[in-house]
């Protein structure tokens, strides 16, 4: 029997906003345990929540860049548990409402036919404190700085069929949240946590079979570990007559396994209900429409843009995407200095150089796209070689000094100037009565060891073109 993988996936992206989903405390990762909370966040009694207005924004803006429709209604409801890092004992969600439906997203996976992934639902709903489990401490602590963070939870219809195009999805879904600003894609930090679930079912069977929730997985090297180890073993079970339990597993890297972490029957019933202390969100239509114009172009087609609009290669414009901050950057500059294939080789290169040894993001790079440009310009008017243009980058980078200031200080302008290159050819060539001997008995190739040491005797900054045009005229001579 050949068995056919299906897959769904329930991402939560948290939200890039400030402050928490319903009251004002900060959302910033990595504080002091407990120092971002208030009695609403903390669970106390008398509290009102107030919804966050970035937070609904950001996830319209994320709905409408994943072609779902946004609801004119919202309703937010209580999701009913226990657990020590939930200090309410229920979670504000959204369950029958959600704020965006049924939309899709184009993936790209490894076997290169692209595709529609069908969003089912992204809802809005908030994070959960923190378990602390310290060795050695006297009991676990709880941190409940995150807890009230706004998440957007956005589940697929089970269209997947490998862990490939799960890994195409994850990817592609992540590039649309980080290029809108809703959300900074951190796995490490959690702010992008994905949970697949996964079937498998006799080829050609219609139905599908009982599905397994994948958690704790945080890179998408695991996504794609876990999702084979898991087809591997539903597969063996299924093989040998076995059955698929409905559970949750969880992936082990060190084991390189999944485990089982609960199953159905242990599975909560939690008795949600509209919260009564909310009243239903309202969002009228020009202000999904203003939201519409703050979706920009997504990363998928500013590539393509680049490849047509500027001539570059899939790969260049691949790089220059990847990044909405670099591809905002190159852009600026080219519209200052128009050779895109020059400008985008400085930014791939000598710039980017810069910016990785600094750990520095290309939106508040020290060299602004105007000061690449100055620096372009220098060497397209012939005032400086490229040579030099490259060398003295690093200083451009790191002084704050324009690159005209610096070759005025460092003496670093071009000699195209004849006279003052005829004195330099001359003094080569009186001490090199050989080699001009050699040129004259026709050995052309002595020509570039004449113009490497006029290059050399003018410290590097003779014009190269030129030395070649004059040396050639004086030994024809
Ligand atoms: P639950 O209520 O257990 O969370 P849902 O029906 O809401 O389950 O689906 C959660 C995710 O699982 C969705 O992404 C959905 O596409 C996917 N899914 C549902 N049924 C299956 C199945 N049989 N096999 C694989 N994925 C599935
Ligand atoms: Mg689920
Ligand atoms: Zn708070």
């Amino acid at each position: 029997m050949t068995y056919e993988v299906v897959i769904g996936v329930e991402v939560h992206a948290q939200l890039r906003t400030k402050s928490k989903l319903f009251c004002g405390c900060g959302t910033q990762f990595g504080l002091t345990a407990n120092s971002q909370t208030c009695p609403l966040c903390l669970g106390l009694p008398g509290t009102l929540p107030v919804i966050n207005r970035a937070a609904v924004e950001m996830a319209v803006r994320a709905g409408l860049a994943l072609n779902c429709t946004i609801a004119a209604n919202n309703l937010f409801a209580r999701k009913n548990y226990f657990y020590p890092d939930l200090p309410k004992g229920y979670q504000i969600s959204q369950y029958e409402e959600p704020i965006c439906e049924h939309g899709w997203i184009e993936i790209a996976p490894a076997d290169g036919k692209p595709r529609r992934v069908r969003i089912r639902r992204a809802h809005l709903e908030e994070d959960a404190g923190k378990s602390v489990h310290v060795v050695g401490a006297n009991g676990s602590r709880v941190d409940l700085n995150r807890a009230g963070t706004p998440l957007l939870e956005i589940v697929t219809e089970p269209d997947l069929r490998s862990a490939d195009e799960v890994v195409a999805y994850l990817k592609g879904l992540r590039d649309v949240l980080m290029y809108l600003e809703v959300c900074d894609g951190n796995m490490d930090e959690g702010s992008f946590r994905c949970e697949p679930n996964l079937s498998l079912r006799p080829v050609g069977q219609k139905e599908f079979g009982t599905k397994v929730e994948l958690k704790n997985i945080n890179s998408f090297k695991f996504v794609k570990d876990a999702i084979e180890y898991e087809i591997k073993r539903q597969t063996k079970v299924l093989s040998e007559g076995g059955k698929i339990n409905q559970e949750t597993r969880l992936w082990n890297l060190d084991r390189g396994e999944t485990a089982v972490m609960r199953s159905k029957e242990e599975a909560h019933d939690y008795r949600y209900f509209p919260d009564p202390d909310l009243v239903p969100l309202k969002l009228d239509k020009e202000w999904i429409e203003g939201c519409r114009k703050q979706v920009t172009e997504l990363p998928a087609a500013r590539l393509q843009r680049f490849v047509s609009e500027f001539a570059l290669s899939e790969y260049d414009a691949g790089v220059l995407t990847a990044s909405r901050a670099v591809a905002d950057y190159f852009e600026t500059a080219v519209k200052l200095f128009n050779q895109p294939k020059t400008v985008s080789n400085w930014v791939m290169g000598e710039l980017t150089r810069e910016l990785n040894n600094s750990g520095t993001d290309a939106s508040v790079s020290p060299v602004s796209p105007e000061r690449l440009v100055s620096l372009l310009q220098l060497v397209e008017q012939g005032t400086i070689s490229l040579k030099v243009a490259r060398e003295i980058f690093p200083e451009v980078y790191s002084s704050g000094k324009t690159p005209e200031q610096i070759v005025q200080e460092q003496g670093l302008v071009q000699v195209s100037d004849e006279g003052a290159l005829d004195q330099i050819i001359i003094d080569v060539l009186a001490k090199n009565p050989s080699q001009v001997a050699q040129f004259k008995e026709g050995k052309q190739q002595v020509l570039g060891f004449l113009v490497g040491q006029v290059m050399k005797s003018s410290g590097g900054k003779a014009n190269p073109g030129k030395v070649n045009e004059l040396l050639k005229k004086k030994l024809a001579g």
